[in-house]
């Protein structure tokens, strides 16, 4: 559980908390499972947090909230409580490795020790040249070495095992770690890595002297959009959007769906003509292009997209570059929409023709 949720279920009104969020799911017929709790939790008590504006759209949407709705939203908002159950999975795989690995070189190192002895007794066998015990030496000998050969063998393919095993936690992880910082519905960076992304790009840009840029995209009128046509086929068009905006994100470039409807693309080492005219590109080609529906063919009309961009300046942080490229989608939306704006240049915007 996130830790201000936490705070909420340890504080004088956190019986209140959990009596209206389980209302809550159950007004919307919604299963009391623990992970719906939790989200629901963040509906009632946490009402400006990325849950609660999530849980709004499928409200708002009419769609059922049904369990895989509640897991998708967890996988995209609540990506640590996933992330720590199977690293916890992940940790007790690789210690019960880790204690067959421990048993056997155990068992090897003992069949060696006795091996040692052995060889110490057979030694002085044949000092005293006690022709009887140098036959019965030799005998357990062979006897030993046999052993050692075998506990050496189960050794060998035990720690052959063990690396192949060792090599599919290392994968899972990997995978895990990806989902964690992908974005369900499209395939592009969440908001997590996001996030990540653009805390190093200000601070490479910064250490570097180096140029970056940030633009942020959002559909224009998508409501009105969801409203008509529904909630699935307006999901249909994210995707299709992302999939337009995650070719902008060629080379060093990272695009990630950053909310509901909002897309972000950051240009490492790049400047501000370069990115505007990426997103112009893009821009042209998604409202240049008439949708359909893919069950019955049906004609959509064309979709638009505004948006901001922003230089880094030296000595922003992320937060204030993230405002600038928002307040230039901004200035884009209330002058007309379909268009991209740049932030710092006053009027200076460009839209179709
Ligand atoms: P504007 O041009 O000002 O951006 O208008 P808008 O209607 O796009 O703006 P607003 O941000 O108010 O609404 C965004 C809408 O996007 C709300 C919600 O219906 C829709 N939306 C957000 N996330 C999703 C999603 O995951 N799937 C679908 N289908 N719709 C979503
Ligand atoms: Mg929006
Ligand atoms: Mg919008």
């Amino acid at each position: 559980m996130s830790s201000d949720i936490d705070s909420i279920l340890r504080s004088p009104k956190a019986y209140l908390w959990a009596h209206k969020a389980i209302e809550a799911m159950e007004a919307h017929r919604v299963w009391p499972t623990a992970l719906n709790f939790e989200l629901w939790l963040h509906y009632v008590a946490a009402k400006d947090s990325e849950v609660a504006a999530q849980i709004n759209t499928v409200l708002q949407s009419g769609a059922p909230f049904t369990d895989q709705v509640g897991e998708q939203i967890a996988a995209q908002h609540l990506p640590a409580a996933k992330l720590s159950g199977e690293i916890l999975d992940a940790g007790k795989s690789l210690s019960e490795e880790l204690d067959s690995v421990h048993r056997a070189i155990e068992s090897a190192r003992e069949t060696s020790e006795a091996y040692g002895q052995q060889l110490a007794t057979a030694s002085q066998s044949f000092e005293e040249q006690d022709s009887d015990a140098v036959r019965a030496m030799v005998e357990n000998l062979s006897v030993a070495t046999r052993k050692v050969r075998e506990e050496n063998q189960a050794l060998e393919s035990q720690l052959a095992d063990t690396t192949d095993e060792l090599g599919r936690l290392r994968e899972h992880l990997e995978q895990v770690r990806r989902d964690a910082m992908t974005d369900a519905l499209t395939n592009l960076s969440n908001r997590k890595a996001f996030d990540e992304t653009l805390d190093r790009t200000c601070a490479q840009a910064e250490a570097r002297g180096e140029p970056a840029v940030l633009a942020v995209v959002d559909i224009d009128h998508f409501k009105v959009f969801n409203d008509t046509w529904g909630h699935q086929t307006g999901d249909q068009v994210i995707r299709y959007v992302a999939s337009v905006i995650g070719r902008v994100a060629e080379g060093a470039r990272f695009a990630a769906r950053y909310g509901g409807e909002e897309f972000a693309v950051i240009f490492p080492g790049e400047k501000t003509s370069v990115a505007l005219a990426a997103l112009e590109r893009a821009r042209e080609e998604i409202s240049s292009r008439i949708l359909k529906r893919r069950s019955t063919n049906e004609d959509l009309g064309a979709i638009t997209i505004s948006t901001g961009i922003a230089e880094y300046k030296p000595g922003d942080t992320p937060a204030a570059l993230l405002e600038r490229a928002d307040g230039a989608l901004y200035a884009s939306k209330r002058s007309g929409r379909n268009r991209t704006s740049l932030a710092d240049m006053g009027s200076e915007t460009t839209r179709a023709a």
